[in-house]
């Protein structure tokens, strides 16, 4: 039950712009206050002695809102996610992760979506205390700041497949 309410609900502007992502919690007291629309629901429910409640999944402000979606928090998590869990020195993949400042912390490196950057164990501790140049490390991609819609659509899980068609994600069907 705590688990089904901490599933994440997409938050869509009445234009249909996607806002924000929430929880169960919060999207049910949004329901109740008839402040939004549901526009699809989980396969899950929660039964109480009076009610079933079909899990939301997206909903739909019912009102136009002039809100900008706040910044992507600069987090480990939301970092690891941009870099798709991959060393962005050596590729590689499914290892435990750290991250590295690009311009090491001790030499002036801030903590910025452009200077931290996923790295395996190994090359971090290659790397130590230098830039990528002196120790002949180039980064695969420059690390930029995600845009919102790219953070929405890294959101999206298996369970998360209807949100899809709202995040420009669905396939064209030939
Ligand atoms: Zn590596």
């Amino acid at each position: 039950m705590e688990g089904l309410l901490n599933r994440r609900v997409l938050v869509l502007n009445q234009n249909y712009q996607p806002l924000t992502i929430t929880k169960i919690k919060r999207a049910v007291n949004l329901i109740l206050d008839q402040k939004v629309e549901i526009l699809e629901q989980y396969n899950e429910s929660i039964h109480s002695v009076d009610f079933v409640l079909h899990l939301p999944s997206v909903v739909r402000l019912n009102r136009y809102i002039n809100y900008h979606p706040k910044m992507i928090p600069l987090t480990r998590k939301n970092l690891l996610r941009r870099d798709g869990y991959t060393c962005q020195y050596c590729n590689i993949k499914n290892v435990p992760m750290t991250l590295d400042h690009i311009i090491p912390k001790q030499r002036g490196g801030k903590d910025t979506w452009e200077n931290l950057v996923a790295a395996c164990t190994t090359c971090n501790h290659n790397k130590n205390n230098r830039t990528p140049k002196e120790c002949n490390m180039p980064l695969k991609k420059k690390p930029k700041k995600p845009s919102m819609l790219t953070y929405f659509q890294q959101s999206v899980r298996k369970k998360q497949n209807s949100w899809k068609q709202y995040l420009f994600m669905d396939q064209l069907k030939n």
